[in-house]
């Protein structure tokens, strides 16, 4: 009895479209762009094939149903943006050339300043010193005053040194480095 009713239903010509477009809609309600794609071409080719007129709220359904997959799908995209934009500012701490530096970006034009040295193993801050016996040649060290460990020395001021870090960052950031980065530092924390 229900078989025949099915087999009745599946041979009219008007509810089985019918239900196809049903099930296009359902489908495009729960799926994502493309299955909204789908359902524009079903509504084409139904509206352009005119033996049936589809029932009003069915082509409402058809319609606004899938947009808000589009709509969820224009957020994602959205919010993702914004987070990669901003992400980067995460990277604010590294070990490079043998000191821990930290950094904040400028809220106007993101530049790096505030560049701050600490002890790459106990993290105390440091300051440089001359290594030089002749303060005219720019001879710098760090040393920390914590857990006296000697760090580096470099044969160029202080500027010099502050300068090479801020283009290493410059460049981890620009080359997308900084994302390997990030994690390499929040693990060695
Ligand atoms: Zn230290």
């Amino acid at each position: 009895m229900i078989i025949k009713f099915i087999k009745k239903i599946w041979h009219d010509p008007v509810i089985s479209k019918v239900i196809a477009i049903g099930i296009v809609a359902i489908i495009g309600y729960f799926g994502g762009i493309f299955t909204w794609i789908i359902s524009i071409i079903t509504i084409l080719y139904y509206l352009i094939n005119k033996s049936i007129s589809i029932s009003f709220w069915l082509l409402f359904l058809l319609v606004t149903f899938p947009i808000f997959s589009i709509a969820k799908f224009i957020k994602k995209i959205i919010i993702n943006g914004d987070a990669s934009k901003n992400n980067y500012k995460e990277y604010c701490q590294d070990v490079l050339l043998g000191i821990k530096w930290r950094w904040k970006y400028s809220s106007t034009d993101n530049k790096i300043y505030g560049l701050m040295a600490f002890c790459p193993f106990c993290d105390y801050q440091v300051y440089p010193h001359y290594t030089s016996s002749y303060q005219i040649i720019d001879n710098i060290g760090f040393k920390c005053d914590y857990c006296g460990k000697v760090l580096e020395s470099y044969d160029f001021s202080y500027e010099m040194l502050e300068d090479r870090i801020i283009r290493m960052i410059q460049k981890y950031l620009r080359t997308g480095e900084w994302e390997k980065r990030i994690d390499h530092v929040m693990n060695n924390d």
